[in-house]
């Protein structure tokens, strides 16, 4: 069963003016379609193709590094496209659970801005900006280089992504060329915490509220 490459959730136009249309939509027909199909080409015939994408990168070491470079970024632009929404932005109610987690383990709201921030722009060429749960259900923040991701096993910190920023520079050039700071600040108005917050509750069903 090969790998599918999803339709948005929303029209290219959406993220306006945050995230241009054009860049958009090469991202989603261009890049993310091609790491779909060299991905679904890497694996033809072997028995990753009964795999999941998740228990692939779990065991990522294993394979060839085109498996790696575009099971990354399959399963990492899947995940892109997710967690924004034109109705996105803001802070998530101090209510939910991925309010309260970000107080505990990050200090504050504005701390996770700070620190994902930070880890965005110190991510040198291409690579991808992460909140993550780890293994004792608390909140980190890291970066991977290429299309690395968290779930991988030669990640230097693994855990759940729950949120990713794509900061590869076909993700913002023709919009923001090399303003990278602005990209980055500009994501926080797109963000969907209803994806993030499911996202974080699924990591771990069986947390008790707190
Ligand atoms: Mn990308």
């Amino acid at each position: 069963m090969a790998f599918q490459l999803p339709d948005l959730p929303y029209a290219y136009d959406a993220l306006e003016p945050h995230v241009d249309a054009r860049t958009m939509e090469i991202h989603h027909t261009k890049h993310h379609a091609a790491y779909t199909a060299n991905l679904n080409a890497a694996i033809a015939g072997t028995d990753a193709e009964s795999l999941t994408i998740e228990d692939i990168l779990a065991n990522i070491s294993k394979y060839s590094g085109a498996v790696r470079n575009n099971g990354g970024g399959f399963y990492n632009h899947n995940l892109f496209w997710e967690i924004m929404s034109p109705n996105g932005g803001g802070e998530p109610s101090p209510q939910t659970n991925i309010h309260k987690a970000i107080v505990r383990d990050l200090g504050s709201f504005e701390n996770f801005k700070t620190q994902f921030t930070a880890a965005a722009m110190t991510r040198f060429g291409s690579g991808w900006a992460w909140l993550c749960v780890d293994g004792n259900d608390r909140l980190f923040i890291t970066s991977t280089p290429n299309q690395d991701n968290p779930l991988m096993d030669l990640a230097e910190a693994k855990g759940t992504p729950i949120l990713g920023l794509d900061v590869w520079e076909h993700a913002y050039y023709l919009n923001y060329q090399n303003r990278r700071p602005d990209y980055v600040a500009a994501f926080f108005n797109v963000i969907n915490w209803q994806e993030v917050t499911k996202r974080y509750n699924d990591a771990n069903p069986g947390r008790s509220d707190f």
